[in-house]
């Protein structure tokens, strides 16, 4: 079952096979998208409260 991660800032959902797999993607969409780059143990921390 694959991870899933709605982005806080425009609500796009991310969804990866794996947690590194979905930390990256969720950067680079931060980063492509928005302009920035958060912290990869904040974006772990909402992965893991969204896939318990
Ligand atoms: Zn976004």
């Amino acid at each position: 079952m694959p991870l899933e991660l709605t982005c806080h800032a425009c609500d796009v959902v991310l969804s990866a096979e794996s947690e590194d797999e979905l930390v990256d993607l969720a950067t680079a969409h931060a980063l492509s998208v928005h302009g920035h780059t958060p912290p990869r143990d904040n974006i772990v921390t909402r992965i893991r409260r969204h896939n318990p």
